[in-house]
């Protein structure tokens, strides 16, 4: 039988021994094992911190961006054949697209993540903060990435999925990884890492695999490691107290089962759309991965007097779920992961039972299509009802891994929210409504209990992504029980795998660790002006001190006439009793294009355009006889790549404006984004 590789170091190695044997979930037949007996794990964190985080440290955010899009594209390029392989897990095509296609556009999420990074190897985090009365002394934090390994302990109903939208995230932040899928559905994840590996997009080094049990896996992590972990609470809660990670304090993030909840809200009562939207998220929820879905719905509530209704429409729709061999046309539903997890989904819902009967479906009998429903790990949806809501208590505790949910009722909107917080923590909470009063009550205060919650109506049900899909963008996990841990949320995610640190010192010293121009920095002046010198000629600092001019009453008029804003305190000198103002007071808008004009060198060079904003204050009020003159700084320097290579090279230059009045204070202070051309247009 074919033994499954471990990527140890650069090479694939298999394990000593027999290995546990793998199935098809479908036919029964064994396909492979999976061993790391004999494998040397230490060696693997070694190679990792030494050669994988070494190569990526020394590239910048763009560049692990741009590596991310390139291996997204060459994955998706071949995703055909992951299909193939992934029916053997049980999944239809759909599962295995929100599997194979939702795993490969977190790839694609965090490669562009990088548009909102800088072209360093390290991210300056925040504002600078003043610390001293003189303007010399300031902090700032930085981020910098972790010079150890990201180990990634994971869960069989996402093989690829569970693996991509992790380690997008540590290699856009510079960390290599180690992962370790469930043993039972390894395979799949081992077929995609082969691929990866063969493609050498990413550096040696940067993602190493173990397919076996691996239960030595932390015996090697340090300080300066992350740990994630997702799976069962019982495990999770025990690697969590492993002693190198609490002896080392190593950051463990715990994703676990959680009772993810679905309220429909008093408002959708049958016939409306709402009340369909609802039946149809249900169905999904429970049939969709056949139930294996950390977010999936384990607990419906609907409002007592419709709870009838809803059973009678959602057991219609359930019972047209055509279940069996995923490759057959027609089959809306494939099987668990294995036996075992059939088992394990059957002895769940004997204990749900002790609190809620069955009304629809059965643990142990299923109709299937196309395959042999003792042989491969078959189970129809099964929905129980709680007839007591206020005493049921397994309901809020036990998870049927499958696809199993319970309904129970409720009558205020508060009740929802106290039954919705007794799963103790979870992933994911839906309300279906159309009633902002019902969504803002709920949302506000169940909000606390769940890591995200999805408020569904007719507005967006054609666009919504589902009460199950967790999004890159969005951050994932839930307090309590479901963990405690938060993973993904775009940046917020990068940041784990980094570390953030203060500095304090003189703002010169700052803007030179952070590349970035510090109030109170050192101000050189530009020459030429600043607008005549290409992208590499500018340094962060370089400024141009413009000549003055003195604001009139005729300004400020003929603003109000070109803008059309007569806001009073402009034009109305009458007006202003009980306002700050002690005269008509220039347009903050007049201030800063009368700035532009300043600050502007005209003529054509290297400055392509002006994009923007990013900060604008109207600091003080400007009055007819104010001087007024400008401090243009260098703030910040971006290099942008060329998206076709007959692209002129350029890069984002940002711009304090600074500008003060005859007592030197400051009025108005913005910073602009501008496009300035590269000396350097040889092709990349
Ligand atoms: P599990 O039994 O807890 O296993 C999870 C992972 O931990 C597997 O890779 C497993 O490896 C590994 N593992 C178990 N014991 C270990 C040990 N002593 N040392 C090192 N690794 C160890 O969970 P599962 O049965 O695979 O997954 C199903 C559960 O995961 C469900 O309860 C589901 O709700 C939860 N889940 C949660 C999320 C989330 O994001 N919160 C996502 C998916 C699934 P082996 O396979 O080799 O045993």
């Amino acid at each position: 039988m074919k033994k499954l590789g471990n990527l140890v170091e650069d090479s694939w190695v298999e394990g000593n021994g027999a290995g546990t044997p793998l199935f098809n979930a479908i036919t029964g037949e064994a396909i492979a094992s999976a061993s790391t007996n004999g494998v040397d794990i230490g060696s693997m964190y070694e190679y990792a911190r030494s050669t994988g985080g070494y190569a990526l440290r020394r590239m910048t955010f763009q560049e692990r961006g741009r590596m991310l899009k390139k291996l997204a594209l060459h994955l998706h390029s071949c995703k055909d054949k992951f299909y193939k392989v992934s029916y053997a897990t049980g999944a239809t095509r759909i599962d295995s697209w929100i599997d194979i296609e939702g795993g490969i556009g977190n790839l694609f999420a965090n490669a562009s993540l990088r548009r909102k990074l800088p072209d360093s190897t390290f991210a300056v985090d925040g504002d600078f903060i003043p610390l001293s009365k003189e303007g010399s002394f300031g902090g700032h934090h930085i981020i910098v990435p972790k010079e150890g390994v990201a180990v990634h302990i994971n869960a069989y109903n996402f093989p690829i999925w569970g693996m991509l939208e992790k380690i997008a995230v540590n290699l856009l932040a510079g960390v290599p990884a180690i992962v370790k899928p469930a043993t039972v559905t390894s395979f799949l994840t081992e077929y995609m890492v082969r691929e990866i590996h063969s493609s050498g997009i990413l550096p040696k080094g940067s993602l190493q695999l173990v397919c076996g049990s691996a239960r030595d896996i932390l015996d090697f992590v340090d300080e300066r490691d992350v740990v994630t972990f997702t799976g069962s609470a019982t495990t999770g809660r025990k690697l969590k107290v492993h002693p190198q990670i609490v002896e080392n304090s190593v950051p463990f993030n715990l994703e676990a089962d959680s009772l993810n909840a679905a309220i429909l809200g008093p408002d959708a009562v049958p016939g409306t759309p709402e009340f369909d939207l609802f039946v149809k998220e249900i169905r999904n929820e429970m049939t969709v991965k056949c139930g294996q879905k950390c977010t999936a719905v384990r607990r419906i509530m609907v409002p007592e007097k419709h709870i009838d209704a809803f059973q009678d429409a959602l057991t219609t729709q359930l019972s047209k779920t055509v279940i069996g061999d995923p490759s057959v046309e027609g089959v809306r539903m494939g099987s668990l992961v294995g036996q075992t997890q059939r088992d394990d989904v059957r002895s769940q819902i004997a204990i749900l039972e002790e609190d809620a009967e069955i009304v629809f479906g059965s643990p142990n009998e299923v109709e299937v299509k196309g395959a042999d429903s003792n042989i491969g790990a078959f189970m129809s949806p099964v929905l129980l009802r709680v007839n007591n809501s206020s005493d049921a208590s397994k309901v809020h505790e036990v998870e049927a891994f499958g696809p199993v949910s319970t309904l129970m009722s409720y009558n205020e909107v508060s009740e929802a929210v106290a039954l919705s917080k007794k799963g103790r923590g979870s992933l994911c909470c839906s309300i279906t409504t159309h009633d902002k009063d019902v969504a803002t009550e709920f949302v506000r205060n169940a909000a606390c209990m769940h890591g995200r919650i999805l408020v569904l109506n007719r507005e967006c049900a054609r666009e919504s992504t589902g009460h199950g899909s967790p999004l890159p963008l969005l951050v994932h996990g839930g307090p309590g029980r479901a963990g405690g841990g938060e993973e993904m949320g775009g940046l917020r995610g990068v940041r784990h795998y980094m570390q953030r640190t203060a500095i304090q010192g003189h703002p010169s010293m700052l803007t030179a660790i952070t590349s970035q121009y510090q109030p109170g920095s050192i101000q050189v002046e530009s020459e030429p002006h600043v607008f005549r010198k290409h992208f590499e000629e500018l340094n962060v600092g370089d400024t141009v001190t413009t000549a003055k001019h003195t604001v009139t009453e005729a300004d400020i008029s003929n603003f109000a006439n070109v803008s059309g804003d007569n806001f009073y305190a402009h034009v109305d000198a009458t007006s202003l009793e009980g306002t700050i103002f002690e005269q008509r007071v220039a347009h903050g808008y007049f201030i800063l294009s009368k700035a532009a004009g300043l600050f502007v060198d005209p003529k054509k060079g290297p400055v392509l355009l002006n994009y923007g904003i990013e900060e604008c204050r109207f600091t003080k009020p400007v009055y007819p006889g104010s001087t007024i003159g400008v401090r243009l700084t260098v703030k910040e320097k971006i290099s942008q790549e060329r998206r076709e290579p007959e692209d002129v090279a350029k890069g984002i230059v940002k711009f304090q404006v600074d500008v003060y009045d005859e007592t030197g204070e400051t009025v108005a202070i913005a910073t602009i984004l501008t496009m300035v051309k590269m000396l350097d247009q040889s092709p990349d």
